[in-house]
């Protein structure tokens, strides 16, 4: 990702002024072939845009996303497909509710003009090598339990053998013990497949699980970029020390203060001047209010933070 940007414009109505959306704010990142790139944020940080973008979903308003220095911009629809694919958050609502398995992970090899009996007989294994059983082709996703609905929704992601999956808060909607599952399944399916994963959450916690890098969103930007045990050992941004308290234990000698986010995230619409994190931030300074930080190389990760 190339300095990414998407700006929404909302409210066109004769009276009220247009709102613009900042919800990527000039993003830059790279993540290495068959590498797990984690992106953490509350909601309303831009990281959902983000993957949207990524998977070509609409167009970014500025900055370019290149695979192997293609522009995604410039594929048409079928190749996109066959590189990037997505899983969601909800299975429930990702899978339609009248169509039968073998139809639901087949449609991606219909799209490119795969014929029936091949499609059933990939559909088949495909299921298999996402721990289900090949007959669960036949029936409708209510008649399946959340964890077999996202495996189901991971077999379509994987169907093409694209090169990228892009899983958005894939374990969000499922219950702690089969969230486990579902992690240990992506992880063996990277290695297994040689994927190259992105995987967005608001969970601080799940990303330390499975990412080797992880990127951390504060209203549209990147505010610190390293290594997972890095981040996790010295998080250097007040914003991930914070994250990192609302997942954390408090464990003396470990640096991390507790510090309160509250609930309410700022508005995207009104990003406040200089760092765009100060009217929460614990640590902020008079600078903070004015100057705008930039991002800084610090012993491996990248930080924009005046103090760091
Ligand atoms: Fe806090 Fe200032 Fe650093 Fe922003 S620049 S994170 S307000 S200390
Ligand atoms: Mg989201």
């Amino acid at each position: 990702a190339r300095d990414v940007a998407k700006i929404f414009r909302q409210g066109t109505g004769m009276f009220s002024a247009a709102r613009h959306v900042r919800a990527v704010d000039g993003v830059s990142f790279a993540v290495p072939a068959g590498g797990c790139f984690g992106i953490v944020g509350e909601s309303g940080c831009g990281k959902s845009t983000l993957a949207r973008l990524i998977l070509g979903l609409y167009p970014a308003t500025s900055g370019d996303i290149l695979v192997d220095g293609r522009r995604l911009a410039d594929m048409g629809r079928r190749e996109r497909a066959r590189l990037i694919q997505p899983v969601f958050q909800d299975p429930f609502s990702s899978l339609n509710p009248r169509r039968r398995i073998r139809d639901i992970v087949g449609l991606p090899l219909a799209a490119q003009g795969v014929g029936g009996a091949e499609i059933t007989s990939r559909v088949a294994a495909m299921l298999e090598r996402v721990g289900l059983s090949a007959e669960m082709a036949g029936r409708l996703p209510a008649q399946l339990s959340g964890g077999q609905r996202q495996r189901v929704a991971i077999a379509r992601a994987l169907i093409l053998r694209p090169r990228i999956v892009v899983c958005d808060e894939p374990t969000s909607a499922l219950d702690v013990s089969v969230q486990a599952q579902i992690l240990n399944l992506l992880a063996e399916l990277r290695r297994d497949l040689g994927l190259t994963l992105l995987f967005i959450s608001h969970n601080l916690a799940v990303v330390e699980h499975i990412c080797d890098e992880v990127a951390v969103m504060y209203l549209g930007r990147v505010v610190e970029h390293a290594e997972t045990d890095a981040l996790f050992r010295a998080p250097a941004h007040p914003y991930t020390r914070a994250l990192l308290a609302s997942v954390l234990t408090p464990e003396p000698g470990r640096g991390i203060p507790d510090v309160g986010l509250g609930d309410t995230y700022p508005d995207p619409a009104n990003i406040p001047p200089g760092c765009r994190f100060h009217p929460r931030c614990p640590i902020a300074v008079d600078a903070c209010r004015t100057q705008v930080p930039q991002p800084r190389v610090l012993s491996g990760r990248t930080v924009e933070c005046l103090l760091a």
